[in-house]
């Protein structure tokens, strides 16, 4: 990046869910280094799930985003509008052997690695604790595959790690900054082969997480990406996708996770206190800090 380039940051939530302190934490770390380097802050909403992201929620979304004080340029970018980027991505993919049709459903998965694995074995998990992909339809020749597809079968598209792996040119390293001096980062290095054959589309999704965030960070042209230590090892399968996909590599920070005063990552699905709840129940955004809670 040039060093004239105004740094370029996005605060890039999923609305599928009421917005909880962990996300304030994450808007006010990404707003608060970006008033540090004069960037630009953009919005990305994450909407790729189009039965859990209700027009509802996302209005209640840019709702707690306003009240809570963070500013974004633009329009928002909203992913289920631009499904046509990661569809090309995903041919580019497919053209150069790098991605196949996998037809194992979660049960065909969790059967295929007990009949592999023996009594006291495990089975290898990616960071998520998802099985590695023990199907084998990455060796079928592609008149094999398009026959299967013709069938109209529900299917994955997952990324050959093997055939990508050889693509690389070197070690892969991303740049991790720290919050407290954003011009000073590390590298680290990158292990996308941890995730093995990790998913990037569905025949009823065109693109997966991974795929979605990459494209866009690089379509939105944002140089510093702040997010939750969550997503740290996500970072090597981005690493990988910009590689193959001849993207540029933002840097990264990613921040402690706020829990809950169980000592769990606060989630949605836990039903964890929202941002709506506690503006209702008065807590005002100025207090809001008072509220995040770390691990020791
Ligand atoms: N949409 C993701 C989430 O809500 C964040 C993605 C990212 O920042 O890369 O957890």
């Amino acid at each position: 990046m040039p060093s004239s380039a105004p740094p370029v940051f996005r605060f890039a939530p999923s609305p599928n869910g009421a917005l909880h302190l962990g996300h304030a934490y994450s808007a006010l770390v990404n707003q608060n280094i970006c008033a540090k380097m004069n960037g630009t802050c953009l919005l990305r909403l994450e909407d790729i799930d189009q039965t859990r992201c209700t027009p509802e929620l996302v209005q209640q979304m840019l709702d707690d985003l306003t009240w809570l004080g963070i500013g974004w340029q633009g329009k928002p970018r909203r992913q289920s509008e631009h499904f046509a980027d990661y569809r090309q991505a995903l041919q580019v993919l497919r053209s150069d052997g790098l991605i196949y049709p996998a037809f194992l459903s979660r049960s065909d998965i969790r059967r295929a690695v007990a009949a592999k694995t023996g009594p006291d074995e495990a089975w290898p998990c990616d960071p998520d604790g998802s099985p590695l992909y023990p199907g084998d339809e990455r060796t079928w020749s592609q008149d094999k595959q398009d026959a299967v597809l013709s069938k109209n079968q529900k299917h994955s598209w997952r990324l050959d790690m093997t055939a990508a792996l050889q693509r690389l040119p070197d070690k892969l390293y991303w740049q991790e900054f720290e919050e407290g001096d954003p011009a000073h980062s590390r590298n680290v290095i990158a292990r996308p082969a941890v995730w093995g054959d990790v998913v990037l589309a569905r025949s009823d999704t065109p693109t997966s997480y991974h795929l979605a965030v990459t494209i866009d960070d690089a379509l939105q042209k944002v140089t510093h990406v702040v997010r939750g230590s969550d997503l740290y090892q996500a970072t090597s399968v981005h690493r990988l996708l910009q590689v193959l996909l001849g993207l540029p590599t933002p840097q990264y920070h990613h921040h402690d996770l706020v829990i809950g005063s169980d000592g769990r990552k606060l989630s949605k699905s836990n039903g964890d206190v929202s941002l709506r709840a506690l503006r209702h129940n008065g807590v005002v955004p100025g207090d809001i800090a008072k509220h995040f809670t770390f691990a020791a």
